[in-house]
């Protein structure tokens, strides 16, 4: 089936309208018409290129909340009708040890991304939901459970809540726990929320002064201005976990100093060029780990969806029509959204 969508023949060319082939739904398929779609980061890198092996015509979106709109015949845990979600992942290799885990994102033979991902289907490779409508296998679509009105500010946690949640989840935070999040940005506002609805003290870290009441109104208890080496210095020693969510190039040393005896430092981004090389005293002093983590698989990223439909948690987003996509990669290069845009796709009508 044709559809309208949102993408890019190569990486000079802005994003514009085109048409996309979607396949005929298989026995184990879900037809969603999508509602919405959180725009992230990676998003931006693809299309434009920056990343090695991006496929072209590139449609981006993984942050996908929709309806449901036919069921295969297998399909036996959803209904015509559900609101549901779609996040990183369509597909992986199911029988590998990680996939029988419940880990598909650590697949071992290579999950399949929800765009720029190997397909049988046109033209070759999968394409995301700047889209009206995609055609997903059962096992990589959620349930949402949050109320109506608040099924936009949901779409994030597809990508930017499940990125944040498994790695407090996977290292322990919660009551007691002394967690840093790195980096306010579409991924640090979800750390922040996340940790605190657990229970942890959370410790935000930020270059800019102007984001310390921010962070404290999105559940920080403390609010550190990295930049200030009196501020750093009263928390040395101190830190269960701290999540670093700035993908450019930095100095890691300053905060593993932070941890606590076997504390952990994850990274969430992949950097452009290498962090400088840590300080490997400074680990072994205190059987400290530098550590990364990368989404989270399906059966966990149910499990942060119904935590935040419970704890009435969702993203801080801004509304944009797919129309002025290029304006919002813009501002989000230069950090200037609060926290998260989130396409409405009711604008790709009248695309194309
Ligand atoms: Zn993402
Ligand atoms: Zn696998």
């Amino acid at each position: 089936m044709k559809v309208n969508a949102y993408g890019t023949p190569n990486g000079a060319t802005p994003l514009g309208p085109i048409q996309i082939d979607r396949r005929e739904p298989g026995p184990k398929d879900i037809v969603v018409d999508i509602a919405f779609c959180g725009v992230c980061h990676s998003d931006l890198h693809t299309a434009r290129g920056e990343w090695d092996g991006t496929k072209y015509p590139c449609v981006p979106g993984h942050e996908i909340i929709g309806t449901i709109r036919t069921v295969g015949g297998e399909v036996s845990k959803f209904a015509v009708g559900e609101t549901v979600g779609i996040g990183c992942m369509v597909g992986s290799c199911g029988h590998c040890g990680s996939c029988k885990a419940g880990l598909e994102n650590y697949c071992e033979n290579g999950w399949i991304g929800t765009y720029n991902g190997d397909s049988a289907d046109s033209p070759g490779h999968t394409q995301g939901g700047y889209s009206q409508t995609i055609v997903v296998p059962e096992h990589f679509v959620l349930k949402i459970r949050h109320s109506h009105d608040q099924l936009n500010a949901v779409a994030p946690l597809l990508c930017a809540g499940i990125t944040t949640y498994s790695p407090l989840k996977h290292w322990g935070a919660g009551p007691g726990k002394k967690v840093g999040i790195v980096g306010i940005g579409g991924l640090g506002h979800m750390g922040i929320k996340l940790a605190h609805a657990l229970g942890a003290h959370v410790v935000a870290f930020t270059t800019s002064p102007s984001k310390r009441q921010d962070a404290l109104d999105l559940g920080a208890d403390e609010v550190v201005v990295s930049r200030n080496e009196d501020e750093m210095a009263a928390h040395v020693g101190s830190f269960d976990l701290i999540l670093d969510a700035v993908s450019a190039s930095h100095d890691l040393d300053a905060f593993t100093a932070l941890l606590h005896r076997d504390g952990a430092l994850v990274l969430l981004g992949v950097p452009d060029t290498p962090h400088p090389t840590p300080d490997f005293g400074g680990l072994v002093f205190g059987r400290k780990t530098i550590a990364g983590s990368l989404i989270g698989g399906i059966p966990e990223t149910q499990e942060m969806l119904d935590f935040c439909a419970e704890h009435g948690i969702v993203s801080d987003i801004e509304m944009i029509q797919i129309q002025d996509i290029e304006t919002a990669y813009d501002r989000m290069q230069k950090s200037d959204v609060r926290y998260r845009f989130v396409i409405d796709n009711a604008s790709l009508e009248s695309a194309a």
